[in-house]
C-alpha cells in the first residue's frame, strides 16, 4: 500500500493550492476528489468568469469571528502573493473596480493553469474518491473511501468545502470527518442566497430588475444593508443587493428560528424622500392622473403593482411607501442556490499561523469548511487560495 506524506481531501480551490504548495516543498502528495474532475466550483464561479480575488483584501470584509484568523493568513499569503502565484502559473489577470478576474474572462483558464501545475508536480489525483472515513493511525492518518480504498499518510489537509451547491461536490461530508476529531461545527446555513417572500408583487413583477437600496431586518433589528440590483421572481427576491443582505437573514431564519423577518426596499434610492414628495406633488399639479404618478420614474410594470397605493395613498404616504417597501421573508432558496456557506468549523480550533487543528496534530483545515465568510467580490476564493497555501506549506514544513 502506498504511503503518502500528505493527503489532501477535496480538489476545490483550497485543496488544489494546498496540494501544489506541499508538492513544491518536496512532499509526496495525494489529492482525493469525489467528483470526476478538479475545481468544479471554480468553473461555476463569477458566472463562469471567476472573480478570483480582490485588490483590497481586508479582514473587515469577513465575518467578525473569523477576522483574527483571516488577518494572520493574509499576512502570510495576501493579494500580492495570490497575484504572483497565478502569474507564475501563466494566468494573466485584470481588475474590474478592484475585483480580479482572469483576462480571458473564463473561469476555465484558472482551472487549466492549476491543472498544468498539478501535472508538472506529478501530484497523484484520485477522482471519484469519496472519503468517508479519516482516522488517526500512529503518528499519521488513514483515509478510507466509500468503496473501501485506503490511503495511509503522515499528515492530512481537509478542504472538503461547505454545503452550498452540492451538485458541484461539497455536501458537508467534510464536517463529519472533522467532527470525528472533536471539532465544533457552527451550524452551517445557506448564504448569498435568493430569498423567499410572501408577496403578490413578486408575481406581478416577475422578471423585473431594478437598482435599489435594500435593508434587512430580523426581530426588529437592522441586520444589514446593500445597494444594487433587485430581481423580482415568482418565489421572491434575488439580485446582488438581496444576495448581499441574505447571510444575516438566513442565520436568523435557519439557525435562530426567528420569525419576524423582512426586507425593506427603497425603490427610488436616487431621490431623498422629500425630493420624491416634491416630484410627485409637482406631477399632480401639472395634471398627471394618479395612475401615472410613477411613470418615467419606475419601470412600466410598477404602475400595475402599485395600483392600489396610487389610488388610495396621498403624496406623503406614497413617497414613504416607495422609499420603504417591505417584503415579508419566509425562507431562502436553500443549498442548491446558495453561493456560500455561513458557518463551519470554529476558527478558534485551528492554529492561526499554520491552520493546524488544535484537536489533532498533523491535521490541517482550509477553505470554506472553516467558519470564514467573505463578502461577494472575490473574497471567498481569495480565502480559499490563501488558506490552502498556508495549510499546505505548514503540512509540508
Ligand atoms: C455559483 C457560485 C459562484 C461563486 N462565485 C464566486 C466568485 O466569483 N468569487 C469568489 O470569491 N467566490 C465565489 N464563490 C464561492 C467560492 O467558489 C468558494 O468559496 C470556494 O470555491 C471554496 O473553495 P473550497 O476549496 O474551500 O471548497 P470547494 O470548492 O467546495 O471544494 C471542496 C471540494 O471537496 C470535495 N469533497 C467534499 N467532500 C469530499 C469527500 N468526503 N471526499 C472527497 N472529496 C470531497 C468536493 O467535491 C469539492 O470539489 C462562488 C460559489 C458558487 C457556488
Amino acid at each position: 500500500m502506498e504511503q503518502y506524506d500528505i493527503a489532501v481531501i477535496g480538489g476545490g480551490a483550497a485543496g488544489i493550492v494546498a496540494a501544489i504548495c506541499s508538492a513544491r516543498k518536496g512532499a509526496r502528495v495525494v489529492l482525493c476528489e469525489k467528483m470526476p474532475r478538479l475545481g468544479k466550483k471554480i468553473l461555476a464561479s463569477g458566472a463562469g468568469r471567476c472573480n478570483l480575488s480582490n485588490e483590497r483584501l481586508d479582514p473587515a470584509f469577513y465575518n467578525p469571528e473569523s477576522r483574527a484568523l483571516v488577518k494572520s493568513v493574509f499576512e502570510r499569503f495576501g493579494q500580492s502573493s495570490i497575484e504572483r502565484f497565478f502569474r507564475e502559473l501563466g494566468l494573466v489577470g485584470h481588475s474590474d473596480n478592484g475585483r480580479i478576474f482572469p483576462a480571458s474572462n473564463q473561469a476555465s483558464s484558472v482551472v487549466s493553469v492549476l491543472e498544468m501545475e498539478i501535472k508538472r508536480l506529478r501530484i497523484s489525483c484520485k477522482f471519484h474518491c469519496d472519503i468517508g472515513g479519516l482516522s488517526a493511525s500512529g503518528d499519521g492518518f488513514v483515509l478510507r473511501t466509500k468503496l473501501r480504498e485506503v490511503f495511509p499518510c503522515r499528515k492530512a489537509v481537509l478542504c472538503g468545502g461547505g454545503k452550498s451547491y452540492p451538485a458541484l461536490g461539497a455536501d458537508g461530508s467534510g464536517y463529519l470527518l472533522a467532527r470525528h476529531f472533536g471539532h465544533r461545527i457552527i451550524e452551517p446555513v445557506p448564504s448569498t442566497v435568493p430569498l423567499l417572500a410572501k408577496d403578490s408583487w413578486c408575481h406581478t413583477l416577475q422578471g423585473q430588475k431594478i437598482r435599489a437600496a435594500v435593508y434587512g431586518f430580523a426581530g426588529g433589528r437592522e441586520t444589514g444593508k446593500a445597494s444594487g440590483e433587485v430581481l423580482f421572481t415568482k418565489y421572491g427576491l434575488s439580485g446582488t443587493a438581496i444576495l448581499d443582505v441574505s447571510e444575516e437573514l438566513s442565520i436568523a431564519i435557519h439557525r435562530n428560528g426567528e420569525k419576524d423577518i423582512f426586507v425593506s426596499v427603497d425603490l427610488i434610492p436616487f431621490m431623498e424622500e422629500n425630493e420624491l414628495r416634491d416630484e410627485l406633488s409637482g406631477r399632480l399639479r401639472r395634471g398627471f392622473e394618479k395612475k401615472d404618478l410613477v411613470t418615467g420614474i419606475l419601470p412600466g410594470k410598477f404602475s400595475a403593482a402599485l395600483e392600489r397605493e396610487l389610488r388610495e395613498l396621498d403624496v406623503p404616504g406614497l413617497a414613504n411607501f416607495l422609499k420603504n417597501r417591505r417584503f415579508k421573508i419566509v425562507g431562502t432558496r436553500g443549498w442548491n442556490e446558495a453561493e456560500f456557506t455561513a458557518g463551519g468549523i470554529d476558527t478558534d480550533e485551528v492554529v492561526a499561523e499554520t491552520l493546524e487543528s488544535k484537536r489533532r496534530k498533523g491535521l490541517y483545515l482550509a477553505g470554506e469548511i472553516l467558519n470564514v465568510q467573505g463578502r461577494r467580490g472575490g473574497y471567498n476564493l481569495a480565502w480559499a487560495w490563501a488558506s490552502g497555501w498556508t495549510a499546505g506549506a505548514a503540512a509540508a514544513g
